[in-house]
């Protein structure tokens, strides 16, 4: 199992379980509910008592962070379920509270971030369905959080389409 090539910090959290029990099959996206570079929210998942991590951090630069190998389940999602089987990334917040916006250098990241992932795991297609039956799956149906915010949530369908868009012409060799 390998790890992105997108990364460009890598500080690894002691918050995992490893390796993981299922294939990568699933995406979640979360939002950090802040506009931490990948550096701070590194030093958040570094910290055993917090015992939370995510495999992957995007900031508004557009910069990645990897905090937790592919090969292990992150601590993120609140479902032990969820994460055994998906990669977890963090998408930093340009805009603080309200819809929680994310900024457009860190959503395009985040895409071509789905796209590395499904190629490097032969997952066929990103598919939102609004629930598990699914493939790229929000935090707020395992526990009572907010995560992704109105704003990211609502750019799961468009995130769902394009990554797969992607890898139609990737597979295509275009
Ligand atoms: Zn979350």
């Amino acid at each position: 199992m390998s790890n992105s090539s997108l990364v460009d910090y890598v500080c690894l959290s002691p918050n995992f379980t490893g390796p993981r029990e299922n294939k990568i099959d699933r995406i979640t996206i979360h939002h950090m509910a802040g506009d931490l570079s990948v550096e701070v929210c590194g030093n958040i998942f570094i910290k055993p008592e917090r015992k939370a991590s995510s495999n992957y951090g995007v900031g508004s630069d557009g910069r990645v962070g990897m905090y937790v190998e592919e090969i292990n389940r992150s601590w993120c999602s609140s479902s032990p379920e969820n994460d055994h089987r998906a990669i977890t990334i963090e998408v930093a917040n340009d805009i603080c509270g309200g819809e929680w916006h994310v900024g457009d250098v860190a959503l395009e990241k985040t895409i071509e971030l789905c796209v590395d992932i499904c190629l490097r795991n032969d997952i066929p297609e990103l598919v939102y369905t609004g629930d598990t039956t699914g493939n790229l799956t929000m935090h707020r149906w395992f526990s009572a959080t907010l995560c992704p915010g109105p704003y990211l949530a609502s750019k799961f369908p468009y995130i769902a389409e394009e990554v797969t868009r992607r890898l139609k012409l990737a597979r295509e060799g275009k």
